[in-house]
């Protein structure tokens, strides 16, 4: 049914013990390790459009054997499961061994046309590096993965992809609160699915275990199997160096996406970077209604805010830096190769920052309906996300409406406001501050008039780089409400209408709505639990 080749089992060293008991694997980046079998896997949902990538027909989404295989309750022909070695800086510091401890593998598959992706149960049972927890995933912290996994996707944006939800039928006992108050919640198992898993975690690990054998062979595999469009050159500083410049830019492309969007991920520790710069682990993720930067989504991370949206793409960097200095471990320190090669990833880093720039330049532009960015706009562009945090203004209704302005200064003063008015969360501070708008306005239709634009133009490119809908924390809360009840309806109607994220769709109109007061302070709306 798939054809599975699983080169990472094949062509890395595997753990000798067989045993699924907790421990520190050393010397090998994987290790053997099945599912553990749930009392009654059901099909929730799926992306079909995943399926079709990989060949999976309706029918055989819905089969027995393949239902089976994604709740963990058999294996697939060909799919060979196991674990991985990774370590990881966590909220700023190394954490030693972390690895999959509810992922499991299932293989490598190679569609139709040759493309390789790597197939994953998130939630299947325990793993040698499960450490003390349970190898399981709840239901509510499952859907949130699986929708926002498609719909990433669907709004261009890079990201690890979900192929199912399956209910396990069984119960997983989470403290959703860490207040004492554990309960029984429904379990689930998210099937995902991307070119490669692998992140900077999984290099940083044999680096701080002094392995350089491993960690040179890790990134040679990792060079070959998932960059193989890239001619490196063949002299081993110069590939990882050049290599690693690579995988900053497209990290910067990433977060740039993130920052257009109002995108959160809320645990940017580097266990959750993807070496392809995918949007990888969704977890206590959130999305910014009102604009403001230093909102996070993450109950843990409340205090510090260390990954609070305006940050992402300061801690992206920092992250980037925990994977040079791991991988200058390639070198002998203080070698003339050494310094040659702190100094390519210095060059790596500054393609991070030039990338960054110019995707945000060219997001910007797109945002705000210029038919080119120019330096003199920064100031139009700040000013402008200044007043949107000062009157607490909602990004995305904000920027769809002001699409629809008409370019006519001085003309249509009250119509405008009146577009405008529907992105303001409080009316108090829309008094407060009109006549800073109502100016700010006027430069904008200034600028505007500048391009050889009409306004449909202006509306047709800025509704390519605004979404009409994202996938609200509210609206995500509201589908896990119901299908805890046993309705799954919302789940697969917010997976359709995430499928046209930027296109109006009439009758939909509930999906676009700016996030209601009760929302505002609700768990599961506003404040995520890492506990899932
Ligand atoms: P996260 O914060 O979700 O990225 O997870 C950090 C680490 O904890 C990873 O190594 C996970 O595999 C592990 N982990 C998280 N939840 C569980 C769980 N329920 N059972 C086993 N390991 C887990
Ligand atoms: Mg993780």
């Amino acid at each position: 049914m798939l054809t599975f080749d699983n080169r990472f089992r094949r062509e890395l060293p595997g753990d000798p013990e067989t045993s699924n008991t907790t421990r520190q694997v050393k010397g090998a980046v994987w290790s053997p390790v099945m599912p553990t079998p749930v009392a009654a896997p059901r099909l929730i949902a799926s992306s079909h459009e995943m399926a079709d990538e990989l060949g999976l027909s309706a029918a055989m989404m819905q089969s027995a054997e393949v239902v089976n295989a994604l709740g963990g309750n058999g294996v697939l022909s060909g799919s060979e499961p196991y674990a991985t070695v990774y370590g990881g800086h966590q909220f700023g510091h190394w954490a030693g061994q972390l690895g999959d401890g509810r992922a499991i593998y299932l293989g490598e598959v190679l569609n139709a046309s040759g493309k390789r992706y790597e197939l994953q149960l998130k939630g299947a049972g325990p793993t040698p590096y499960s450490r003390r927890a349970d190898g399981r995933a709840v239901l509510r912290s499952s859907i949130r993965e699986f929708l926002c996994s498609e719909a990433m996707f669907h709004l261009g944006i890079p990201t690890t992809r979900a192929l199912s939800l399956v209910a396990t039928g069984d119960k997983v006992v989470r403290d959703m609160f860490y207040d004492g108050n554990p309960e029984r919640e429904p379990g689930a198992i998210v099937c995902r699915v991307a070119p490669s898993f692998t992140r900077f975690g999984h290099f940083e690990i044999h680096a701080a275990r002094n392995d350089t054998a491993l960690l040179k062979q890790l990134v040679e595999f990792t060079i070959v199997r998932d960059f193989p469009e890239l001619d490196l050159p063949a002299d081993p500083i110069d590939r990882a160096g050049e290599w690693f410049g690579v995988v900053a830019e497209r990290t910067a492309v990433m977060v740039a996406h993130w920052m257009r969007v109002g995108f959160v991920h809320g645990v940017m520790n580097t266990d959750n970077m993807s070496i392809l710069g995918l949007t990888i682990d969704y977890g206590p993720y959130g999305w910014i209604d009102n604009v403001d930067p230093g909102w996070t989504p993450n109950t843990t991370d409340a205090e510090g805010k260390r990954y609070c949206y305006g940050r992402q793409p300061e801690i992206a960097r920092w992250n980037l830096e925990r994977l040079g200095s791991a991988l200058l471990m390639v070198t002998d320190e203080d070698s003339p190769d050494a310094i040659r090669m702190a100094d390519l990833l210095q060059t790596g880093m500054n393609r991070y920052d030039a990338a960054f720039d110019l995707a945000t330049r060219n997001n910007l532009a797109g945002k705000f309906g210029f038919a080119a960015w120019r330096e003199e706009d920064a100031a139009l562009v700040n000013d402008g996300f200044r007043l949107l945090a000062d009157a607490d203004v909602d990004m995305t209704i904000f920027f769809r409406q002001l699409a629809k302005v008409e370019a006519e200064v001085g003309a249509g003063v009250e119509a405008n406001r009146a577009l405008l008015a529907a992105a303001f969360y409080r009316e108090d501070l829309r008094d407060i501050h009109q006549a800073a708008f109502d100016m700010w306005l006027g430069r904008y239709l200034v600028r505007v008039k500048e391009d050889d634009f009409v306004q449909s133009d202006r509306a047709a490119l800025m509704s390519r780089f605004n979404p009409l809908y994202v996938m609200r924390n509210y609206l995500a809360q509201q589908a896990i409400e119901l299908a805890t009840e046993g309705d799954n309806s919302m789940v697969n109607e917010l997976l359709d209408v995430m499928r046209h994220p930027y296109e109006v769709q009439p009758g939909r109109e509930r999906f676009a709505e700016k996030r209601p007061d009760w929302a505002r302070h609700k768990a599961g709306c506003s404040m995520l639990s890492c506990s899932s």
